[in-house]
């Protein structure tokens, strides 16, 4: 009975996660040709940790699926601390980038900030990684060059060179798919 108590738990907390991104990322697209929803994004992330990494920590989905929150929504610290409590909170908050900072001081800070961050916020930076290079493969931004592609993949191998260790299985599916650079257009 409790066996089946904590997982309703685990789903409904997971759920609670979906409901509250949707809702805040109610008014956003993504850069694909397409304008996908935004919340597609943190929904392949959490697809990503749970059905290609076997990662069952509610708090990883969670914070997967809250990760661009507080970046690019006007939700609070506070606001994610009473919904979700302090771990899931300091989860989102360590991959959560200083949008004061320049875009290209932003991206030195997440290759030398990725070794140190939790192993919860590691798994997300790679889902992350992983997730954007699949859309740049398949629904890339539209006005990308293929230069700015290119330099995109190859930031994020610097980035994820500061994950390696944390999840071998993962690691393959961005070398995968960081192998298909040459197919960038
Ligand atoms: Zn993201």
């Amino acid at each position: 009975m409790n066996a089946i108590k904590n997982a309703s738990q685990d789903i409904g907390i997971v759920i609670e996660a979906l409901a509250f991104a949707a809702h805040k990322h109610r008014d956003q697209r993504r850069k694909d040709a397409n304008a996908s929803p935004y919340i597609n994004h943190p929904i392949a992330l959490a697809n990503v940790l749970a059905n290609e990494g076997g990662v069952s920590d509610p708090a990883v989905l969670c914070a997967a699926i809250l990760h661009d929150t507080i970046e690019d929504t006007e939700t609070k610290v506070v606001e994610l601390e009473e919904k979700f409590g302090s771990r899931i909170t300091a989860i989102v908050l360590e991959v959560t980038d200083d949008k004061t900072l320049d875009p290209d001081v932003r991206k030195q800070l997440q290759i030398e900030h990725a070794p140190h961050i939790s192993p919860e916020a590691q798994l997300i930076k790679l889902a992350d990684k992983i997730s954007n290079l699949r859309d740049i493969l398949t629904s890339p931004p539209a006005d990308w060059s293929i230069e700015r592609k290119q330099a995109y993949f190859d930031w994020t191998e610097k980035v994820v060179a500061g994950l390696r260790g944390i999840h071998p299985g993962l690691e393959l599916v961005y070398d995968t798919l960081y192998a298909r650079r040459a197919e960038l257009r």
